[in-house]
């Protein structure tokens, strides 16, 4: 679904140049929860980003769906970013006015949509994500691991079929840190389809939930390993 070739990505900051990404190579697929780990510094977040069109690549290409993200248009870039990928951040992201089913609805709302059309879809969201008791409730009403939950359901609201997360049990204690990669993983089998998940995290426990572990070193791949479930 999503294939990377010759990925580079290098930072100049004072003269000195640091090799962010160095030639990664690596696909995606459909129906697989894949964790990124490795040292702090190795590449996870801009790795993450430029699977997420949020970054580009200095060398190197990006084929999604069998499309080269890098021919894209802005209106391209922008459409794929709101309907092909949903994001899942270290801390939440949610709008502290608004109700988790509210919450939910946003990206509905961004995309030119009411709250009262996207109102069902969210509702169904947050029974997927064991939340239908707390539609109402603020983000402030809610636990780390809830918040965390209503962000995975509003990744989920425009169907689409990349979900990239940045530790996103990086803020959680270990048990709702376990229960949202549980859910993570959920969220890749089971669905018609099946979407491709992919996480960075640090936390080597977080990632037992996950298919696939591609550890970083250095810009570079140093393995990349099928876990056997
Ligand atoms: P990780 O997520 O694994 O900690 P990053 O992808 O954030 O690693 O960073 C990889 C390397 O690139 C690090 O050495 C980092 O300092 C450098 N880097 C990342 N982003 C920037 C930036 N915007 N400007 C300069 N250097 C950066």
């Amino acid at each position: 679904m999503l294939e990377l070739r010759g990925i580079s990505k290098a930072y100049s900051i004072g003269g000195q140049t640091v090799q962010a990404l160095d030639s990664v190579d690596l696909t995606f697929e459909a129906g697989t929860f894949s964790a990124i780990v490795g040292p702090s510094g190795a590449g996870k977040s801009t790795l993450l980003h430029i699977l997420g069109a949020l970054d580009t690549p200095d060398s190197g290409s990006v084929t999604f769906q069998g499309q080269d993200i890098q021919s894209f248009g802005d209106n391209q870039l922008s459409e794929f970013r709101r309907h092909k990928v949903g994001f899942v951040f270290q801390f939440f992201n949610l709008l502290p006015t608004m109700s988790a089913w509210e919450n939910v609805a946003l990206p509905m709302l961004l995309d030119g949509g009411t709250f009262r059309a996207a109102k069902p879809r969210a509702l169904e969201l947050l029974e997927l994500v064991d939340l239908q008791n707390r539609a109402d409730h603020r983000p402030s009403q809610m636990s780390g691991g809830q918040m965390q939950r209503v962000a995975v359901a509003r990744a989920l609201m425009m169907d689409a079929p990349l979900i990239l997360a940045d530790e996103p049990s990086g803020n959680l204690d270990s048990k709702a840190g376990a229960q949202l990669m549980s859910l993570l993983a959920r969220i890749a089998h089971e669905d018609s389809g099946g979407r491709a998940v992919v996480t960075v995290t640090h936390n080597v426990a977080a990632a037992a939930a996950t298919d696939r572990v591609v550890t970083l070193q250095d810009g570079g791949i140093r393995s990349d390993t099928a876990r056997v479930s």
